[in-house]
Order: structure tokens, then C-alpha cells, then sequence
């Protein structure tokens, strides 16, 4: 009988198992049609600039719009591609659709956005990577100055020697780079004295239970002054209430981005925001 029950229990237990490995199975296989089929779409997400309460830049969001299971978040299908390796190809159009995108907006005289772009780790060691940004911005005819790379502290710890002679072909060639997620990857600080970076992304679990969490203030306090000390800019991603970003403007942070300003969204909104924000500001 109990050798029957745990029988059961192992089968029961292997068919969850079995559903959540065929369901990945399914989408990892479909990644490369999907993009050949225009399934991938980019949302935006403003970042604000506290001082002046305008937008100068945005976020860069990839979604999957999948015929049978609806909008995919990224979080899901981002580590399928980087397990096949098609992260290279997902990751250059992703790169070339937010510089095409900037450059129109400029272009057709609706707003002078800086967009952020997410790169892994195995975008960066592409001994080609440099060369791909670059070729990039001359095909889009975009600006080097409007593109930003966003990477994460543990993807940039993985290769110190190739990371400083990465950034420092990117800072060469004009382009922003800014540390996503900070204070949430082992690292030591000292790397922030060798890495050309430009800004530091304070990671939204510090921000979500400001101000309340003595910890949290403690330590996105203490990261601003770490960025205003090293003349870097600070963002602060992730904020939803008033009195959090309330918390941010008196702490210095210099820019904020997250739901209490506005979710990531379609191109189109994405240009009402900038423009209602920047009415505002003449009225
Ligand atoms: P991330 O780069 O740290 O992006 C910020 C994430 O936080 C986004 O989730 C955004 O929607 C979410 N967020 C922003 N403000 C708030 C807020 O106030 N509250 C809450 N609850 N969430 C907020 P999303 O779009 O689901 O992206 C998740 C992650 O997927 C990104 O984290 C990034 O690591 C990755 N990702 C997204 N797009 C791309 C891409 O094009 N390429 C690569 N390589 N990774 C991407
Ligand atoms: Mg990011
Ligand atoms: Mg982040
Ligand atoms: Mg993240």
C-alpha cells in the first residue's frame, strides 16, 4: 500500500514536472520562428529626471506576442535564448529596433529620447559585440550619445580584463553604459574604479518597501551618495508611490523609473507621456 502511494506520488510528480519541461521545450523551439513571424514587440518604459520632471530617456522592454499563450514577459523566454544561444540574434534586433526607434522619434521631430537597451553576458563576450553596436548606430544613422547598454553587475564580473577593454571601446565609441540591478550581484566596489560605467540602476528590491524599511533607505541612501561621490548618475528603478519617489528627490537620486510615472508601454503612448510631461513644463 505505501510503496503504492509513494509510486503514485513519484508519477504525480514527474508529470508536473514533464508539463513544465514540454512547455519550455515548446517555446525555446518556437524563439527563432517568432521572430521571423514579427511576434516580438518593444515596450518603453520613461525614465524621469527629477530635477526638471521631463523625460530624457527610456527602457527598452522586449514582449512576445504569442499567437496561443498571449504576451510572454521576458523573464521567461530571455533565459530559453540564452540557453540555445539564439540570445545573439534576439539581442541584435532588439538593439537595432530601439536605435531605428530613437532616430524616428528624432527624425520626425517628436521627442529626443536616450534609449536603454538590456545586454547579457553572452552579448558582451561576443568578440564581435563592439563591432555590432557600432555597426548599429551607422545603419539607424542614430547618435551614439542617445543609446545606452544596460548590464548586470554579475554578468560584468564574469570577465573582468575583457569587461575593461569592452567598456572602454564603448565609451570610445560615445555610447552609455549603465550598471542594471545594482546592489544585488556579488561584487566588490573597487570594480567601479576600473569599469568606465556611467550609471548606476539602484535594483527594485531596495526601492519597494521605501520608505518604511530602515534597511532600504539605509542602502539606496547610501548607494546615491556612492554614485554623486564617484560623479555617476543614479537612477532609481521600480518606484510605484508618491512617497517613494518623494523619498528618492530628497536623497538626490536623479532619476526615477517605474509604475508611479508609467508602465512600459508601446511606442505610440510612450510619445503621448513625453509630450503631455513636456507641456506641462512650458505651461
Ligand atoms: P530589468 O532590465 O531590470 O527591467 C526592469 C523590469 O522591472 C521590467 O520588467 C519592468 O517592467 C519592471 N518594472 C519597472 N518599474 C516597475 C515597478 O514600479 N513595479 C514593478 N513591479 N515592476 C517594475 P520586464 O519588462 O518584465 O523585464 C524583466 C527583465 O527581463 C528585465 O529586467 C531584463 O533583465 C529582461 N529583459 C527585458 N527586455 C529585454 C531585452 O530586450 N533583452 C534582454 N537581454 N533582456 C531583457
Ligand atoms: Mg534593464
Ligand atoms: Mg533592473
Ligand atoms: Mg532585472
Amino acid at each position: 500500500q505505501a510503496k503504492a502511494a509513494g509510486r503514485n506520488q513519484f508519477f504525480g510528480f514527474d508529470a508536473k514536472l514533464d508539463a513544465k519541461a514540454y512547455q519550455r521545450f515548446i517555446l525555446r523551439s518556437e524563439l527563432d520562428k517568432a521572430l521571423s513571424r514579427q511576434e516580438f514587440v518593444l515596450f518603453y518604459q520613461p525614465r524621469v529626471e527629477l530635477k526638471t520632471d521631463t523625460v530624457k530617456g527610456a527602457e527598452a522592454l522586449i514582449r512576445w506576442k504569442h499567437p496561443v499563450h498571449g504576451f510572454i514577459s521576458p523573464g521567461e523566454f530571455i533565459p530559453l535564448a540564452e540557453e540555445t544561444g539564439f540570445i545573439a540574434t534576439l539581442g541584435e534586433w532588439v538593439l537595432w529596433e530601439a536605435c531605428r526607434q530613437s532616430k524616428a522619434w528624432l527624425d520626425e521631430g517628436v521627442c529626443r529620447l536616450r534609449v536603454a537597451v538590456n545586454v547579457v553576458a553572452q552579448q558582451f563576450w561576443d568578440p564581435g559585440f563592439v563591432a555590432m553596436v557600432r555597426r548599429t548606430l551607422h545603419e539607424t544613422g542614430l547618435e551614439p550619445q542617445l543609446l545606452e547598454l544596460e548590464i548586470t553587475e554579475s554578468a560584468l564580473m564574469s570577465d573582468q580584463f575583457r569587461m575593461m577593454d569592452v567598456l572602454s571601446e564603448l565609451q570610445e565609441l560615445g555610447v552609455s553604459v549603465s550598471i542594471d540591478d545594482f546592489g544585488t550581484g556579488y561584487s566588490s566596489l573597487s570594480y567601479l574604479k576600473r569599469f568606465k560605467v556611467n550609471t548606476l540602476k539602484i535594483d527594485r528590491s531596495f526601492i519597494q518597501d521605501l520608505p518604511e524599511d530602515t534597511e532600504d533607505a539605509a542602502i539606496t541612501t547610501t548607494i546615491i551618495s556612492l554614485a554623486r561621490n564617484l560623479g555617476l548618475h543614479v537612477t532609481a528603478e521600480g518606484a510605484e508611490r508618491a512617497d517613494q519617489v518623494e523619498f528618492l528627490r530628497q536623497q538626490g537620486c536623479d532619476s526615477i523609473q517605474g509604475f508611479y510615472y508609467g508602465r512600459p508601454m508601446p511606442p505610440e503612448e510612450l510619445v503621448a507621456f513625453v509630450q503631455s510631461r513636456s507641456d506641462n513644463e512650458e505651461a
